[in-house]
């Protein structure tokens, strides 16, 4: 997807092949694509390269999850990360019920404007 942004997310249970790599690294498309890394909890920052809208009350962002940074484990799950007023609340992983492409752009769904 060219240019875009990393979740942190912690987790509790380690990689299930090394038992390491308890942050799991998220890519994303949502907001100023600069390669920056958050965490649940931040404000999404804006102004360049910005895919998305800013200032939506609820927004679904497709995310997809990287390898292991420990020991390469391939990780071919896909994230769910909520978006509310340009602030990270929260990221599981999806369980394919939204239809990102329903809107017509790429990778994230407006759920409330
Ligand atoms: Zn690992």
């Amino acid at each position: 997807m060219g240019m875009y942004n990393i979740l942190l997310l912690d987790q509790v249970e380690g990689c299930p092949q090394c038992g390491l790599g308890k942050t799991r690294y998220v890519q994303f498309g949502f907001g100023a694509l600069a390669l920056k890394e958050y965490r649940v909890g931040d404000d999404l920052e804006w102004g360049s390269l910005d895919r998305g809208e800013p200032g939506l009350r609820h927004v679904a962002v497709f995310g997809t999850g990287l390898n292991c940074v420990d020991c390469d484990y391939g990780c071919d799950d896909d994230f769910r990360i909520d978006v509310k007023s340009d602030v990270i609340v929260s990221a599981v992983v999806d369980d394919g019920t939204l239809d990102y492409l329903s809107q017509g752009h790429h990778y994230w769904l407006v759920l409330e404007r």
